[in-house]
């Protein structure tokens, strides 16, 4: 190793001492404003059909945010099918007939609580008019039912968040299902739904999914795919959107296990956040639901504090026989397991784990955010680095190339990229000085640049530089597959 790369080394670890020292200083110096910025201006989400004046509540995800999504996807997928020994996947259509959703109940209840402001002519849900509100602090608005959360609105004197005005109509129950119509007629015949959620798919698949994968009660069925609300109230950013991908895991168990089972998948979920994707333990809580529905022993929601407070990120719902049971009883076909060791028949026991990938996704990238202040230079300049903490395996981006120089080095350079796009999700920059190139790494999340110069011609090695910590090492090209992934995955062969 040469005397400058000694220097360098020196210079990168004691940058990186200071840095421990400094890292949780600012880790919380985050708005949704400035999160929101930086997706924007970096690639991850941009407002949904922006150049026509957008469309409320809906985004798009660009470049990162389509990889990190898609890693948070592969990861569930991964933890809670690949590995589970009885499980499977499935993925089912968007659209089913409109008696599964008679059957499941959302045709008849799946609605939301609505007040119009009369003044502005705003819509608000009244639960949400409530907990927003200083008179609401503390109060479960769900449990109070439709005529108390009216009722705690006119008495409390809530005022409309928008105009500030109180002149509130009643309570409405406004369906949270997206209508359609198919064929060429417009008649209530042809109407179907875009779904709600993903999970009636794997109901109404029972039968055909334990017939064909030969599993025994308990098994578990994963699926992930896109579900729609008609939600009127605003988003936070990617919390609350119109379209979201679930990723959602159905549990068929025997009644008897129920309690026990759903104990086991509300720390499966706990596992998931803080172990696969890195999300900080004491950010996250579970909420158990105030109010549970007839058929269900338990309930709870995961919530990840934002920073606009604490919201829920996924859940482990009990829900008893209730969705199989209905589908037999309106579809006339059995859904009933028989037990080939007892003979038993009965419809199983369902725990559901259910998660949102919208939500997780920025749940991650909330959590990644750190503001780090590397010092002052002699003119008292502070230098501030924005970086993005993100778990590497599930960074967009896992490795960035960087010829120290235009001339003489894009070959080799492209050589290396060639190689390692093979095994990761590789970027490549050539383009201002190499701090400012690793700035721009460390804002999207790269855990690792890669940096080509003119001793790599000679000695076949590159420098690898880490984003957390900043240090620097010499490793050679024909290792660096194997360096890079023992740092990235956790179990990389
Ligand atoms: P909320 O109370 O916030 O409306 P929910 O209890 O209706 O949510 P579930 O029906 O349990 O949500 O859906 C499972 C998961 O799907 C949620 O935990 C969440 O992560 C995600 N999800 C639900 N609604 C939305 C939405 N409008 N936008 C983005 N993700 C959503």
């Amino acid at each position: 190793m040469s005397k400058d790369k000694k220097v360098v080394e020196k210079k990168s670890e004691k940058k990186a001492k200071e840095i421990n020292k400094n890292e949780m200083l600012n880790k919380n110096n985050l708005s949704m404003e400035k999160l929101r910025a930086l997706c924007n201006n970096r690639g991850f989400i941009y407002a949904g059909s922006d150049i026509y004046g957008g469309l409320a509540n809906t985004w798009d995800y660009g470049p990162l945010g389509v990889e990190l999504k898609n890693n948070v996807k592969r990861e569930w997928w991964k933890f809670f099918v690949q590995e589970e020994k009885s499980a499977v996947g499935m993925d089912g259509g968007i659209l089913m007939n409109p008696n599964v959703w008679v059957a499941s109940g959302h045709v008849a209840g799946f609605a939301d609580p609505l007040m119009d402001c009369k003044d502005c002519k705003t819509r608000h849900r009244a639960d949400h008019l409530i907990e927003n509100s200083k008179q609401g602090e503390g109060v479960n608005a769900e449990a109070l039912g439709n005529e108390g959360m009216e009722k705690f609105v006119l008495d409390n004197k809530i005022v409309c968040p928008l105009c500030g005005k109180i002149n509130w109509t009643g309570i409405r129950q406004f369906s949270l299902m997206f209508k359609t119509n198919r064929g060429v007629t417009e008649d209530s015949a042809s109407v179907v739904y875009l779904r709600p959620e993903t999970a009636q798919s794997q109901f109404v698949n029972f039968v055909n999914l334990q017939r064909t994968s030969r599993l025994k009660v308990p098994f578990g069925v994963g699926q992930i795919g896109k579900a729609f609300r008609n939600e009127i109230t605003p988003g936070n950013f990617t919390f609350r959107t119109i379209e979201f991908d679930q990723m959602e895991y159905q549990h068929f168990t025997r009644d008897a296990d129920s309690l026990k089972d759903y104990e086991m998948f509300k720390k499966k979920a706990m596992e998931f956040y803080v172990d696969r994707l890195g999300l900080e333990k004491k950010e996250l809580r579970f909420k158990d639901h105030a109010v549970l529905c007839h058929y269900a022993k338990a309930a709870v929601d995961a919530e990840y504090n934002f920073p606009f407070g604490f919201g829920e990120i996924g859940g482990t719902h009990h829900r008893g026989t209730f969705d199989l049971g209905n589908h037999q009883r309106d579809s006339g076909k059995s859904m009933e397991y028989i037990c080939p060791v007892t003979n038993e028949r009965f419809v199983p026991t369902v725990i559901e784990s259910s998660h949102g990938a919208d939500r997780i996704t920025l749940a991650v990238l909330a959590n990644a955010y750190c503001e780090e202040n590397l010092g002052t230079d002699d003119k008292g300049n502070v230098d501030m680095r924005v970086v993005l903490k993100i778990k590497p395996e599930i960074a967009p981006y896992k490795v960035a190339v960087l010829p120290l120089q235009k001339k003489g080095l894009t070959d080799k350079s492209d050589e290396v990229f060639a190689m390692l796009s093979k095994h990761f999700m590789t970027t490549y920059d050539d383009s201002a000085s190499i701090g400012k190139r690793y700035r721009r790494q460390d804002e999207i999340g790269t855990p690792f640049c890669v940096t080509v110069d003119y001793e790599t011609l000679e000695d076949g090695c590159v420098t690898v530089r880490d984003r957390d910590s900043m240090k620097q090492e010499r490793v050679k090209i024909v290792e660096l597959v194997k360096v890079l992934g023992n740092k990235i995955y956790e179990c990389w062969a």
